[in-house]
């Protein structure tokens, strides 16, 4: 890649813009329009991160780090600069583009009955947990067309993962949840694979911003896990999406000390409680109290919730996690 476009890409992403898609925060303002907030790259507990929106650079007086928006998503994303440079390219591209499917997903929601009856007996009946979560739903044959009248070009549709290499809608009859940079679409269907991401990374913990402020955060595998333990009034809940953590996420639950409830799948073949056990050593290792729920066999906190259980009983089951 040249110099120019380096400079190019730098210039379409304003360091400001990405620290914000990845839920930083200025705690406060100084002089000259810089900023102050945590450190989004180690353990920071009072605010060292000085970012310069004007020149897009930063500095953490805390770990000493410091530089443009490729250094930053090398150093957030620990990859190397060749792969820093593609995951902003695929940023660039996506951002704008996912916000708008993830809108037209929105309004597709109450336009679909079958939609409406899967999230009901998914256990989903809050039209505030649907707002919170943006939840949508893609009936499919429909996402395409929408965006090529608002003016995508049809290769950026396709390089987003939204429209098939045939120029087909990739997701259809799914129920869809936006992340921070991407899309989660769950099959209403039994024929299909349940779960689909678009190319990319899921990204960071599911809401953390969030969940984060909580000395005691709930930590759960799956989406649907997530919507109903916070429709019955628990909001120190985040999501892995998947019982394997990535680095960065791993990062963010041991960003200070904090207690952990790990309430995985408590799958048959005991591959939720192995994940959860083996997930809880190496958080104990980085100084967080993690705890493994122990749910009814063959129950997720999903299902839990769907058969009846209430917010009291899964409180006594957070209480007997150990
Ligand atoms: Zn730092």
């Amino acid at each position: 890649m040249s110099r120019q476009a380096l400079d190019q890409l730098k210039q379409q992403i304003p360091l400001l813009d990405y620290l914000q898609a990845h839920c930083w925060k200025p705690a406060r303002q100084l002089s000259r329009g810089r900023l102050m907030g945590l450190c989004p790259l180690h353990s920071d507990h009072k605010p060292s991160f000085l970012v310069n929106p004007l020149k897009s650079l930063f500095y953490c007086y805390g770990c000493g780090r410091g530089g443009d928006v490729i250094r930053f998503a090398e150093l957030y994303h620990q990859v190397k600069f060749p792969q820093a440079l593609s995951l902003l390219r695929q940023w660039r591209g996506l951002a704008p583009l996912l916000q708008e499917a993830a809108s037209f997903y929105h309004l597709q929601l109450h336009r679909h009955t079958e939609a409406v009856t899967y999230l009901y007996q998914r256990g989903i009946h809050s039209a505030e947990v649907v707002e919170h979560m943006r939840i949508g739903y893609a009936p499919g044959g429909c996402l395409r067309s929408w965006l090529t009248q608002l003016g995508y070009p049809p290769a950026s549709l396709r390089e987003t993962g939204l429209v098939t290499a045939n120029g087909y809608d990739t997701y259809m009859h799914r129920v869809i949840i936006p992340l921070e940079s991407n899309l989660y679409g769950r099959s209403i269907s039994p024929s299909a694979p349940p779960h689909r991401f678009l190319p990319g990374a899921k990204g960071g913990l599911y809401a953390w911003e969030q969940a984060h402020q909580y000395p005691e955060v709930i930590l759960v595998e799956g989406l649907f896990d997530y919507a109903t333990l916070w429709q019955a009034g628990f909001r120190n809940v985040t999501c892995a999406m998947g019982n394997q953590l990535n680095a960065h996420q791993h990062r963010q639950l041991s960003d200070r000390p904090r207690t952990v409830y790990l309430a995985f799948d408590a799958d048959s073949n005991g591959s939720g409680q192995q994940a959860a056990r083996s997930l809880a050593c190496r958080l104990r290792d980085h100084g967080v109290n993690a705890l493994t729920v122990s749910l009814p066999s063959g129950q997720d906190p999903n299902s839990f919730f769907v058969q009846d259980g209430d917010a009291r009983q899964f409180q006594s089951l957070l209480e007997a996690a150990r």
